[in-house]
Formats: C-alpha cells, sequence, structure tokens
C-alpha cells in the first residue's frame, strides 16, 4: 500500500490512493508532533469521515455513533489503528479524519476544485451581505482578513494574470500549466499568509508541515515542468517530509477522457515529481 523512499534527506512515502497517505501523516506526528498539512490536490477531499462506510441507505443519513465509534477508534500514538481505519475510508475522506483525530492540526489546500477563498474572508462576507441590500458597492481588494479556521483554500479560479472576463475554455490549459510555477506560488502563499499569518509569513511556514500531493494536481505533462521551480523547490527543500498519491484512475480520466494531454501517465508523472526533489534537497 505504501513504499517509502529517502530522496537525499528527505522522507518520501509514496501510495496509491489519497486516504492511505493517514499512515505516514501517523508516524509523522509520533516522530515530529503537530502538523501543518500542505496538500496539492484536484480535488478539494474534504468529505466527512467515513461519509461513505457510515451512510444509512434506509434512513438516508449519515450515521453519527457509527462515525464516532470509527473516530474513537484511530490512536496516532498506534499506527496499526489508522491502518485498520483504512479500509472503511474513501479517497476524499482523509484530511477531516486526520484533523479529528489529531493527527494534523491544520491544513492548506491548493486545488482545482475552489474558484473563491475558503473561508471567505470578512471583507468579501461584508460585500456580499451588503450589495444584496446596495448594488452599488464595488467589490473590495486584497488584503483580506479571515475567521480562524482548520482547513484553508485559496481561491484558484485561474491563471495569475489571465485578463480574461470571464474566464473560459481556453483559459484551462494555461491554469494547469502554471500549478508548479513561482508566480503562482507568490499568489498563493500570499492568500495563505492573509489566511493566518501565524502559519505563514512572507511566503515561509512558521510551522512544521507536511508537502502532500496528489498526482491527478497535474493535468498535463507541462505542468511538471515550471519553467521557474525556485518556490516549489523551496517548499520540497523546508517540508518535514513528503507524501505522494498516484490516484492513477484521475489520471487516466485526465489523458483519455477530458484528454486534457492524451500522453499523460502516473509513470511519467511520478519520475518527473522525483526528481524535483531530487534536485530541491541536493
Ligand atoms: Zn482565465
Amino acid at each position: 500500500m505504501i513504499t517509502k523512499h529517502k530522496i537525499n534527506s528527505k522522507d518520501v512515502f509514496i501510495t496509491e490512493k489519497h486516504h492511505h497517505n493517514l499512515i505516514p501523516w501517523g508516524y509523522g506526528k509520533q516522530n515530529y508532533g503537530d502538523l501543518i498539512l500542505f496538500t496539492l490536490d484536484d480535488h478539494i477531499d474534504t468529505h466527512e469521515p467515513f461519509l461513505s462506510y457510515a451512510y444509512n441507505q434506509q434512513e438516508n443519513k449519515i450515521d453519527e455513533h457509527k462515525v464516532k465509534d470509527e473516530l474513537d477508534k484511530i490512536n496516532y500514538k498506534d499506527i496499526l489503528t489508522i491502518k485498520n481505519a483504512i479500509p472503511k475510508l474513501e479517497n476524499d475522506e482523509q484530511i477531516k479524519t486526520a484533523i479529528k483525530t489529531n493527527i494534523i492540526e491544520k491544513c492548506f489546500i491548493i486545488s482545482y476544485s475552489n474558484s473563491s477563498d475558503s473561508p471567505k474572508s470578512f471583507e468579501e462576507k461584508k460585500y456580499l451581505d451588503n450589495n444584496f441590500i446596495d448594488g452599488n458597492i464595488n467589490y473590495p481588494t486584497r488584503p483580506f482578513t479571515y475567521p480562524d479556521t482548520e482547513i484553508y483554500i485559496p481561491e484558484n479560479i485561474c491563471s495569475v494574470g489571465c485578463k480574461a472576463a470571464p474566464h473560459n475554455d481556453s483559459c484551462r490549459i494555461p491554469h494547469f500549466n502554471q500549478c508548479l510555477e513561482s508566480v503562482f506560488w507568490e499568489h498563493k502563499l500570499g492568500i495563505m499568509e492573509e489566511m493566518n499569518s501565524k502559519l505563514i509569513n512572507r511566503g515561509v511556514f512558521l510551522r512544521d508541515y507536511i508537502l502532500d500531493i496528489d498526482l491527478d494536481y497535474f493535468h498535463t505533462r507541462e505542468s511538471i515542468s515550471p519553467s521557474d521551480a525556485n518556490i516549489f523547490y523551496s517548499i520540497i527543500n523546508k517540508s518535514k517530509f513528503i507524501t505522494i498519491t498516484k490516484e492513477e484512475d484521475f489520471i487516466q480520466e485526465w489523458a483519455r477522457v477530458c484528454k486534457y494531454d492524451e500522453n499523460l501517465e502516473v509513470d511519467y508523472l511520478l519520475e518527473k515529481l522525483l526528481k524535483h526533489i531530487d534536485y530541491a534537497t541536493k
């Protein structure tokens, strides 16, 4: 289920499905204490723990007792309890499971599923509330302030600098291909700092973090070969360790169904990513 690699001095864990990463995250908690998760993923993967397993079809609702029982069984000090939970979890339930079982403390997600910030800033919320009454108020501009929360997801509506209004189908591939570029990270890390300046300052994490990468974050071969990878290399370098999940079905979907890049393959992406990690940690 998991392979462990050491690239220079960096531990790298590779899994098939995203929720399998709970196991190396559990080891991380044991070895390093409190950790932030920084995850790159096509999807936001924030479904409730055991949502699928504990769903009562007859009553058409979640069996909350069943969820609590399963969460109570997980103790990060005993990795076997995490392993036992894996077959009962789906590959979009791992983040809230990790938070609710104290395996991770807080999480930042860079995803293609979120066009606006989550949580919403106080400024945007005020605008949306007031604009309902008075349609003449201008949309607020950054910097914004945000409520304290556990999961932060910066907006990722289009590539940084895109002038198309509205953004459209022709934006999609350039947006995908910017996903490791420094210009992209400057923008996202800036928002993340506005979201919680106690965790990030001047683009640098102030706390130990796991860099977690779902390969379905990459939609084209070009997307994993940035022209300027300096900030990405710094993110790799400063991470406590790295978890990578293959999620091969989605890569195949990007290539064969969506046809973003018909030659996109998991092995290609994995090899490229491991080379980046090697280069960044030399
Ligand atoms: Zn656009």
